[in-house]
């Protein structure tokens, strides 16, 4: 993308680049709004609402049923958008991409098809053991949790030390012949932790286990190659990747995607229907019952092309040069504790500050137009273990700048002398 050139996002690309999401050009009581709630959900550029609408304004139509010009067209689109987010998350000859609403959708999708009967035979038995990170956002840890209940299964928890960090050598300790299935984070949206996700994959792998990975906060982010990864199934949102609300994807290995349940039963997702009995098409369609969001498939595949052009190696060097800015200048401040001070590799800084509820600098930062997250950031186990409580969040995207980053530290300073 030319605006971002070699050396990274200089103050004119910068402002090339912002000007190309016309969300961020707006006063937010009395002030510009600096958004910092990035890991909640990004802001979506114009190439993206451009591709959305083009698709809205010419070729919507139904999907796969019509022989009509417009449902081919929007057939095409769609199945356009699927290789182009399978080369964006370096899937091989040997996987498949399934669009989900979300990636709540997607690993409810995994939870669910591993451990309920129906078409294929159940992959989760009693006295089976899944493996799931205490990092996890409750996205990857509560189906998982009810996926247990349901067969009988025991649910073991890799737990992090002191400091937030996952081991690969807990992990190896928790390993048995038993395990099912191990599912963790590439990245805690809770802390911005990044775990040794590669090395914790291989070793549950080797140990024969499914592996599951939730790739909501990493995949706008330099990341390895899915088929480098032992990696079964990877789940992400759209909406955290420049993309379209209420769209996501499942992809993975299609060995492991044909041993999921459906999820949804209906049109599309059947081969032959009887009276009394169905059989089922082939994946991708197996299990994607329903009419998709086509448009929203559309302007994901748009994302990523836009994150692709503009470099996720740049991209990740712009946002952890400003997580580093603004976790070295809250750290400083009287009483401020920076969870996963270390981890570099995110655009995500959560503290806790003694004598200060996070709703209430929260609140005082968006007098001041800038907006972050706070509470538990639906990863309470996580927060429970930290045993630091409810924290503030701001997190970066490629669009926000170290004048926002100076604009929260004074906003913070200013919410502690208010509110000690
Ligand atoms: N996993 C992680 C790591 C997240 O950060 C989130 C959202 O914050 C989710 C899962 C759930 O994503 P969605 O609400 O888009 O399904």
């Amino acid at each position: 993308m030319a605006v971002i050139d070699r050396a990274g996002l200089g103050a004119a690309a910068l402002a090339d680049l912002r000007a190309m999401f016309p969300v961020l050009a707006q006063t937010v009581n009395g002030a510009p709004l600096a958004y910092l709630d990035n890991a909640a959900t990004t802001q979506m550029p114009l190439p993206v609402l451009d591709a959305m609408r083009h698709f809205e304004l010419h070729d919507r139509a139904n999907i796969h049923r019509g022989v009509h010009t417009l449902s081919q067209r929007a057939t095409d689109a769609f199945d356009h958008a699927r290789q182009g987010l399978k080369r964006f998350v370096g899937a091989g000859a040997a996987h498949e991409l399934v669009f989900t609403s979300g990636t709540t959708d997607a690993l409810n999708l995994v939870a669910h098809g591993l451990s309920t009967p129906g078409a294929a035979p159940v992959v989760i038995q009693p006295g089976d053991e899944i493996i799931v990170s205490l990092l996890e956002h409750h996205a990857n840890l509560v189906p998982w949790q009810q996926a247990a209940r349901r067969c009988g299964a025991r649910l073991l928890i890799l737990r992090p030390d002191a400091r937030g960090r996952l081991q690969p050598e807990d992990l190896a300790g928790l390993l048995t012949p038993r395990t099912r299935v191990f599912a963790v984070t590439a990245c805690a949206n809770a802390t911005g932790e990044r775990p040794p996700y590669e090395t914790l994959l291989a070793l549950a792998a080797g140990a024969g286990a499914l592996t599951v990975l939730d790739a909501a906060q990493s995949v706008a982010h330099a990341m390895p190659d899915l088929s480098a990864l032992d990696c079964d199934f990877m789940a992400f949102s759209g909406h955290k990747m420049l993309g379209p609300m209420g769209t996501g994807v499942l992809v993975g290995r299609r060995a492991a995607l044909e041993r999921l349940q459906p999820l949804r039963y209906g049109g599309d997702m059947v081969a032959r229907v009887s009276a009394t009995e169905a059989s089922f098409a082939e994946l991708p369609m197996r299990l994607e019952g329903g009419t998709p969001h086509v448009a929203g498939a559309v302007g994901l595949a748009a994302a990523a092309s836009f994150i692709e052009a503009a470099g996720r190696g740049r991209i990740d060097a712009h946002v952890s040069a400003l997580r580093s800015h603004a976790a070295a200048g809250l750290a400083a401040l009287p009483g401020v504790t920076v969870l996963a001070a270390g981890a570099g590799a995110s655009g995500i800084v959560s503290f806790a500050a003694e004598g200060a509820h996070p709703h209430d600098i929260g609140t005082l930062l968006d007098e001041q137009g800038i907006a972050v997250r706070t509470g538990h950031h639906c990863a309470q186990p996580l927060l429970d273990h930290l045993g630091l409580g409810p924290t503030t969040r701001a997190s970066f995207a490629l669009y926000n700048t170290h004048e926002e980053v100076e604009r929260l530290l004074a906003g913070v300073a200013r919410a502690l002398r208010l509110l000690r």
